[in-house]
């Protein structure tokens, strides 16, 4: 069986009105498309979480600030259906750009604080971007539960925190990140690697994972960190913009392991900009933060 797609507000409207009649809950997996196992692991955890399901498929102009990455950016869409018909997703809303913005759009979500460093800072106006579609994408769906991966780290926070403040009533569950045997977070973006990229780009997943063991036996964060960023370098990656400690659950910059923490990367491989990120292990943390208490009680 086909997924269904609609492409309009009035389309979604009227599908997830019927569903409501029915008594059904629903969920919504936001994506952009090129869709990978990513994001159908979101698609299966929203089946398991909800009656209908509905996967969007927009590529997002207002969070892209560069346009040649916007023109790149892969498009995939009866591929992505055939995807997500086995699975049994209910719906695909695949809007176009001017569905989602029409003439005289003029209002942007901000959300101040998590959006702020990390991603934030080298790719200015791409959280006021996602904010805001996603702001839209919850009240159009009227979803109960919304699935997010852990790999976009920040962007859960960011979405988090926006719902929380516009009190739309949506449960947002963040998923973990789904990798390919070396390592590689999956990512739309790792179809633009060369041959030669793609063999060396699994290093930055195996340096943060050692990065964040050596953290988790109580390592020095400033010193892991930079021991690791000149890993990275080493291993043909041409830039990081950032590799920094945050706590797990504000997105805090961190000193020290003081309590549940994740390092997360940004790095340039030739043309193409990966992320990442590992939380650090938690029962080491707890083996850390009860010698912290006992140090200090
Ligand atoms: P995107 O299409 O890149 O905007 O991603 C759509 C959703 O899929 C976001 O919630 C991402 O965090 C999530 N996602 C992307 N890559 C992965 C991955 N490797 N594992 C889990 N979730 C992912």
């Amino acid at each position: 069986m086909n997924v269904p797609i609609v492409r309009t507000v009035a389309q979604l409207h009227a599908t997830v009105a019927q569903w409501r009649r029915e008594g059904a809950s629903v969920a919504v997996v936001p994506t952009m498309g090129a869709l990978h196992e990513g994001h159908l692991s979101l698609v299966r955890a929203a089946l398991e979480g909800a009656d209908r399901v509905i996967v969007t498929l927009f590529v997002n102009p207002k969070q892209f600030n560069s346009a040649a990455d916007l023109a790149a950016y892969p498009r995939t869409e009866e591929e992505d259906a055939a995807k997500l018909a086995p699975l049994g997703a209910h719906l695909l809303y695949a809007p176009n750009a001017t569905e989602m913005y029409p003439n005289g759009f003029a209002t942007t979500v901000t959300v101040s604080g998590v959006s702020e460093g990390l991603c934030g800072a080298f790719r200015p106006g791409h959280f006021d971007g996602v904010a805001t579609v996603v702001a839209k994408l919850f009240l159009q769906t009227g979803a109960d539960l919304a699935f997010f991966g852990e790999k976009d780290f920040q962007q859960l926070h960011v979405v988090r925190r926006m719902a929380r403040d516009l009190d739309i009533p949506i449960s947002i569950t963040g998923c973990p990140t789904v990798r390919e045997a070396d390592g590689l977070a999956l990512s739309s973006r790792n179809v633009r690697l060369t041959r030669a990229e793609r063999r060396a780009a699994p290093k930055l997943a195996s340096i943060l994972f050692e990065a964040a063991r050596q953290l988790s036996e109580g390592a020095s964060v400033s010193q892991i960190i930079s021991e690791a960023r000149a890993a990275i370098l080493a291993a043909d990656y041409a830039q990081v913009e950032y590799l920094e400690l945050r706590a797990e659950e504000t997105l805090e910059p961190l000193q020290a392991l003081d309590r549940p923490a994740r390092l997360l990367v940004a790095a340039w491989i030739g043309e193409t900009r990966l992320i990442d990120n590992v939380k650090i292990p938690q029962q080491r943390t707890k083996g850390v933060l009860q010698t912290a208490a006992m140090a200090t009680g």
